[in-house]
């Protein structure tokens, strides 16, 4: 079994009680005074209704029995003010705890998100996005209500049990010791539930975040679905994901609502028995009616937090499936953190050198076999070959996506995996093939490449990156907001924008994944003298498709198969009349891709 899978074991046969004992360890302190207010509200709603309960007896003996008028307004008006006190308490309560639950949702989520950050690349690989995210927004409100439900049920309904029960047993300790003979069954029918719930829950889960990621899935790629008339088979697949989670769903309902058929038998057979044992013993001896009138009111508003804590265990078991799942990704441990001895790169020539370097994704086949080659300082490197060929896989080893299994990375003459990620990430900057862009103003995600950056840098920037003149026609100019929900670029002018992120960076070396996907003429024209000015004075590895790259790089590393086939400059590679370029370069020949 390997580390994550028991890893997941631990994390989930903990038992309710240590979910709960671990959040409330992270969560509780900080949440004390708040905890107490809403205890002390609950302590009052529990004694006002036990209050109601016991003034019954009075009520019965003293108005009805004795027709005690001078009594009547005092003890409504003690009702009325019970009632208006549990009013307050129980406003007081609830606002109280939705606070506190309001707020622990938000450190979770934040407390996700940054531990997302820190996770590596590969993490991310092994999960699909949509329904990720789908899985942390179904189950960071099991935290919350793992905490409001224990407090609620415990300050509450455990509170107010008590009282009633403490009335009860001053009005007839005999009765009220009948009435606990049906505990242990419905205890034991309740634990078999809950038990149950426990898989059927993490199920649901699972099914209803395959669900929404199939559906965000859907949004994202439309266009795709579209072409290719996608709609038929998609449905066709998304129904049964739906089947399945209606089914869960029925289950879920089925086990957990199990509990109310229980617990109305056993609270029905508990309550006719004692009613009809206290009714014949009033038929056949004098006692007056208001002790058994109380014990009676008290036993029938004992029964609704009885029943809600009796129900508690099912319910927490539910919280607690969510509470485990987050969990898990919190107990993740982010591979790949800086060793312990890491120094700070220093970068003065930026000249990036691999060394036979080995490496496979996972457990994988091997995908680079022993790479060697060295990009100059200042130089621009080009990285050509078939696809598959492993020409992004080493571009993501030298930001540290990835470590390699064996071999060196060394800038400078100083090795990566000796230097702290943030050094090693500040003197870096990347230009993707498909750009991305964040929620936010076009001028926000200039500035994510440097967050120090001026707005005149910015700009400046733009200008280089041929995207000042675009930006200045959209409707904010830079305060333009792009992303999701902003306006619509188009392929030229988001590479634009990310080449200006990579120019504000201001970083010695540049990598770069050059677009295949083709641009109008225009706009290619316009992405290429943006590249040119990235390029210019920097190291630069590129993965490169267009022929003009190529041709102007000052070293060519081929690629094939994992090893480095060949390396030089144009000239001389496409002089080897049998080399892998030379072929590759006949084959395109008449384009102008390479790829
Ligand atoms: P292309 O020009 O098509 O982009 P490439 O030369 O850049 O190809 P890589 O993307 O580095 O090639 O892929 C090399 C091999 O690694 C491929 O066989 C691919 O299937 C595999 N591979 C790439 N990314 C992953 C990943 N995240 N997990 C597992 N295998 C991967």
């Amino acid at each position: 079994m390997n580390a994550k899978n028991r890893k997941e074991r631990t994390v989930d046969s903990e038992s309710i009680s240590g979910i709960l004992r671990r959040t409330i360890a992270e969560n509780g302190r900080d949440h004390i005074g708040g905890y107490a207010f809403a205890i002390l509200c609950l302590a009052v709603v529990a004694t006002t209704t036990g209050f109601t309960a016991w003034i019954m007896e009075i009520v019965v003996n003293e108005a009805f029995a004795n027709k005690r008028a001078d009594i009547v307004l005092l003890i409504c008006g003690a009702i009325f003010f019970a009632f208006l006190l549990r009013g307050l308490a129980t406003y007081g309560q609830a606002v109280a705890l939705s606070k506190i639950g309001n707020n622990i949702v938000a450190r979770y989520q934040q407390r996700l998100h940054d531990h997302l950050m820190a996770l590596s690349v590969g993490y991310f690989h092994e999960h699909r996005s949509a329904q990720f995210a789908a899985k942390i927004s179904q189950n960071i409100s099991g935290i919350r209500n793992l905490l409001n439900m224990t407090v609620t049920s415990v300050a509450r309904d455990l509170l107010t049990l008590i009282g009633l029960v403490g009335v009860m047993f001053s009005k007839d300790w005999l009765l009220s010791l009948l009435v606990f003979f049906v505990a242990p069954p419905l205890l034991l029918g309740l634990r078999y539930v809950s038990k149950r719930l426990r898989a059927a829950t993490r199920e649901a889960v699972e099914v209803n975040s395959r669900v929404l990621g199939a559906m965000q899935e859907t949004i994202q790629g439309i266009s795709i679905v579209k072409a290719f008339t996608m709609e038929h088979e998609l449905r066709r697949k998304v129904e049964a994901i739906i089947d399945r989670a209606e089914n869960r769903a029925n289950r879920i309902a089925r086990l957990s609502e199990r509990t109310a058929p229980m617990t109305e038998t056993f609270a029905g057979l508990a309550i006719s028995s004692v009613l009809a044992y206290a009714a014949f013993r009033t038929i056949y001896s004098n006692i007056p009616p208001g002790a058994f009138f109380a014990f009676v009111a008290a036993l029938l508003m004992a029964y609704d937090p009885a029943r809600r804590l009796a129900r508690l265990q099912v319910s927490l078991e539910r919280a607690a499936v969510n509470a485990r799942m987050i969990y898990e990704i919190l107990d993740t441990v982010p591979h790949q953190r800086d060793r312990p001895d890491a120094t700070e790169l220093t970068i003065h020539e930026a000249t990036v050198e691999l060394r036979e370097v080995r490496f496979a994704y996972g457990s994988g086949d091997e995908i680079l076999k022993g790479v060697s080659f060295r990009a100059e300082g200042g130089k621009t490197t080009a990285l050509v070959g078939p696809s598959g060929a492993g020409k992004s896989t080493i571009i993501s080893l030298i930001p540290r996506f990835y470590d390699p299994k064996s071999g060196q990375i060394l800038i400078d003459g100083q090795d990566i995996a000796t230097v702290t990620k943030q050094s090693l990430r500040n003197g870096l900057a990347y230009v993707s093939q498909q750009p991305y862009l964040f929620e936010g103003s076009i001028r926000d995600n200039i500035r994510y490449g440097r967050p120090d950056a001026t707005d005149a840098e910015i700009e400046e920037a733009a200008r280089l990156a041929y995207a000042h003149e675009f930006i200045l026609a959209q409707p904010q100019g830079y305060d333009t907001p792009v992303g999701e929900h902003g306006v619509t670029l188009s392929g030229g002018q988001r590479q634009r924008l990310s080449i200006a992120r990579a120019l504000v960076r201001n970083a010695p070396i540049l990598l770069l994944d050059e677009a295949t996907s083709a641009l109008d003429t225009e706009s290619e024209t316009a992405v290429q003298k943006a590249l040119d000015h990235a390029m210019s004075g920097r190291t630069v590895i590129v993965i490169a498709h267009r022929l003009s790259t190529i041709v102007n790089a000052d070293k060519i590393v081929v690629m094939s198969d994992g090893r480095v086939a060949e390396e030089g400059t144009h000239g001389e590679l496409a002089r080897r009349p049998d080399g892998l370029y030379a072929r590759l370069h006949n084959d395109c020949d008449a384009k102008s891709d390479f790829s």
